[in-house]
């Protein structure tokens, strides 16, 4: 008997009480981050406590969305069931973004040949609508 073949689905952030308020403001189109208000540092990924202070009150706050890419690694081929879901996107470009205020970031790289990337290129965000109300900060060329 032939095993019905669904289509793949991409596994999407869980939301909680503590990041709320970042895939909302996404879902708006904003990237946000945690700042301490006892000492000034954006505290990224989402904590209840300030990693330089341990300060805890702290309020979201706007980011330019700009950015240089850091390091960045062409995916090519994939493996494994999970990664299926993935499969149209190949070739695809995962980075780590030095974001302008400081904290760096794990993203894509879009809106962009993949062999055009290079370390040191100027991103900014945009938002991907990945389902359930989710918006994705990706990057692209500025
Ligand atoms: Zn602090």
């Amino acid at each position: 008997m032939a095993e019905a073949r669904t289509e793949p689905r991409r596994p999407l952030p869980e939301v909680t009480e503590l990041t709320e308020p970042f895939w909302q403001a996404a879902g708006e189109g904003r990237l946000v981050m945690q700042r301490c208000r006892a000492c000034g540092e954006l505290v990224w990924c989402p904590r209840p406590s300030c990693v330089e202070c341990g300060g805890e009150e702290l309020e979201w706050d706007a980011l330019s969305g700009r950015g240089t890419v850091y390091s960045f690694t062409v995916i090519r081929q994939l493996a494994g069931r999970g990664a299926r879901a993935f499969e149209k996107d190949i070739p695809y470009v995962i980075a780590w973004v030095d974001l302008e205020e400081g904290p760096r970031f794990y993203t894509n790289i879009v809106q962009c040949p993949v062999d055009d990337v290079e370390i040191g290129m100027e991103v900014e965000v945009v938002f991907d609508p990945a389902g359930d109300g989710i918006s994705l900060p990706k990057f692209k060329p500025r």
